[in-house]
Formats: C-alpha cells, structure tokens, sequence
C-alpha cells in the first residue's frame, strides 16, 4: 500500500515516467545514485533531474560519499517516508476543500447552459448574454448540477478513504521510528557504560602505578595549576595597558581640536 501512495506522490510532482523510482527509494537503507540509475535504464542525469524534484519537496534524503581513487562525491538516497505521508495528507485535504468548495457553488448558484455547444455561464453572465449563445443563438437551459454533485460527493468519499490509509501509513512509519530511536538509545546507553568502566579502570590502573613509584598524585598536579595562573594575571595587564592608552589618544584629539577653534576666534 505504501508503494502505491509514493508512487502517487512521484507521478504528481515528476509525472509517470519517474514512477519506477519508488521501488527503489523505499528502503530504510540509502542507495547509490548510479544504481538507481542503472535500474532505471536512464542516464544519471536523468536520474538527478528526478531525484532532485522530489528534494525540492523535502521528500528524498541524502548522504555523500568520497571516492577515494576518483576524488569526487557520490550521493545516496532514500525516501523520507513520514514526510512523503504528509505531504499526501496535504495535498488531499486541499482537493478535499476545493471540491467541497465546488459542490457549495453548485448547491448555492444556479448555471446556465447551450445543450448544442455544451458551453457553461454563470447567472450574471447568462443574464449579460440575454440567456441567448453567442456562437449559435441557442437559448439557454438552467444547468441540472445534480449529476455533479453527486459525482463529487463520491470523490469526497474516496479521497477520506485514501486519507485514512495515509494516516494508517503514518501511525505506522511513527511506530517504526520510534523503535529504532529507541534501539539507538539502548546502543548508546550501553557504550556510556562501557566508556565509564573503562575510564574507572584506568583512574585504579594509575591510582595503582602511582603509589607503586611513591609520588603523591596532589603534587603532580599543583605545579601546572600554579602556572596557568601566572600566565593569565600576566595578560590581564598587558590588555589593561593597551586600553588605557587607547582612552588617552582618543581624548587628547578632541581637546587639541577645540583649542584650534578658539585661537581661530580670538
Ligand atoms: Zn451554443
């Protein structure tokens, strides 16, 4: 089911030709560009021309990867699935608004039609026209709108079905990460502890070494403490000379400036 909504997604917003991308887009592994496009049959170009598309949507992911001997950057992609859902949902809901917008206007408004050319007017202009067809001189017939009504009362109730299966998607694809983010916080939660105990192994190693060579740890460490110390009195006074003679320069101009002025007026 998945596969047929992306494929929905890529035909709206590439067309029909780029159809068979979703197969290959839809893995939870990224895939080389130029794979792709060996599956597919069509020049990498081509492929990045697709690809590139459906990335303006913030559909696809990537990654790149150096090759080592040639020096350029290879992409891999894959489908971010959750967003492609969504982007669905969206799109359905606004169809869903335009043609319950449609049915409002049909419900409310009464159309005019010429049964020989087929050609529809509003009230308005029906009324501009004299309810008479320019091209053939037919008058026109009041519009029976309840054909289409009740046609777009059925895409309605198709596009809340397909809505549902998008948002049964989604739960889905949620529940799937959620899972993996949890996987990855157990991986991480296991190497923390792993880090720790062996950073508690060296910390007795040392503990260990040190008192096996009779040197007390406090006085390895006081002596580059003392160091540091000096080193950074020593560079407070040099900025704090450097600011002041700034502040002297900067006042000695103004004042020189107004003597000049007023030896000028006497
Ligand atoms: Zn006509």
């Amino acid at each position: 089911m998945l596969n047929k909504l992306l494929e929905e997604i890529v035909v709206s917003i590439v067309g029909k030709s780029a159809e068979g991308i979703v197969g290959l887009l839809n893995t939870p592994k990224y895939v080389n560009e130029f794979v792709i496009a060996k599956k597919l049959g069509i020049t990498i170009n081509q492929t990045r021309n697709i690809l590139y598309k459906i990335s303006d949507y913030g559909l696809v992911s990537s990654i790149r990867k150096k090759d080592k001997k040639k020096g350029w950057y290879t992409y891999f992609w894959k489908f971010e699935i959750l967003k492609c859902l969504e982007f669905l949902k969206d799109f359905l809901m606004k169809n869903k608004m335009q043609i319950q917008e449609e049915i409002n206007l049909r419900k409310s408004k009464v159309f005019y039609v010429c049964e020989s050319c087929g050609l529809e007017y509003g009230e308005d202009e029906a009324l501009l026209m004299n309810f008479t067809c320019d091209e053939c001189g037919e008058i026109f017939t009041v519009k029976d709108s309840s054909k289409l009504i009740k046609d777009f009362e059925r895409s309605l109730l198709k596009i809340d079905d397909k809505s549902k299966l998008v948002e049964a998607e989604m739960e889905n694809e949620r529940t799937k990460l959620d899972k993996k983010k949890e996987a990855e916080g157990r991986k991480e939660e296991k190497e923390n502890k792993k880090r720790k105990e062996a950073e508690k192994k060296k910390r007795a190693d040392k503990k260990k070494l040190s008192k096996a060579v009779k040197i007390k740890p406090n006085q390895m460490k006081k002596k580059p403490a003392v160091k540091k110390e000096k080193k950074k009195k020593f560079s407070k006074k040099k900025t704090k000379k450097k600011s002041q003679v700034k502040k002297k320069s900067l006042k000695k101009k103004p004042s020189s400036k107004k003597q000049g002025k007023k030896s000028k007026r006497k």
